[in-house]
């Protein structure tokens, strides 16, 4: 692992500067803002974070948390993704937890990957099954 890649902070996220190469997936620092930094860090259900070294990937942002590149839409250059100032990211594949105390962020965490993993083997073993199956309704076209 490269030092020079950019890793979502977000629980449940892989992306980074690597994988996300190409696909116009962007990366964003936390903000400096203490209280806004807060809600970003209760939103992804970390812990700590170091807002300097963190970066969380546009994919947690709605479009209209992204300003306009007014500048480079008007020049014809590359656009730049920026945050709007106020912008708190609210997409997560899990949802997020409202944590008293980080020690249950915790548990509760492992409990969720846990649970997260036996529905995944569920629904490939599901899928499985469905592959390999033959449906009754290809039966019953031959009869039309
Ligand atoms: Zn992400």
């Amino acid at each position: 692992m490269s030092l020079a890649h950019t890793y979502c902070a977000a629980t449940d996220c892989s992306n980074n500067s690597k994988n996300c190469e190409g696909t116009g997936i962007s990366f964003h620092r936390f903000p400096a803002n203490q209280g806004l930094r807060r809600k970003w860090i209760t939103k992804c259900r970390l812990g700590k974070v170091n807002p300097k070294a963190s970066r969380l990937c546009s994919n947690h942002f709605n479009n209209n948390d992204f300003q306009r590149d007014l500048k480079n839409e008007l020049l014809g250059l590359p656009l730049t993704r920026k945050l709007k100032p106020e912008a708190i990211p609210t997409i997560f594949q899990s949802r997020p937890l409202k944590p008293p105390n980080q020690a249950r962020v915790e548990r509760s965490g492992q409990r969720e990957r846990k649970q997260m993993v036996a529905e995944l083997l569920a629904s490939s073993y599901e899928q499985g099954m469905i592959k390999n199956k033959i449906w009754p309704f290809s039966i019953v076209n031959d009869f039309v």
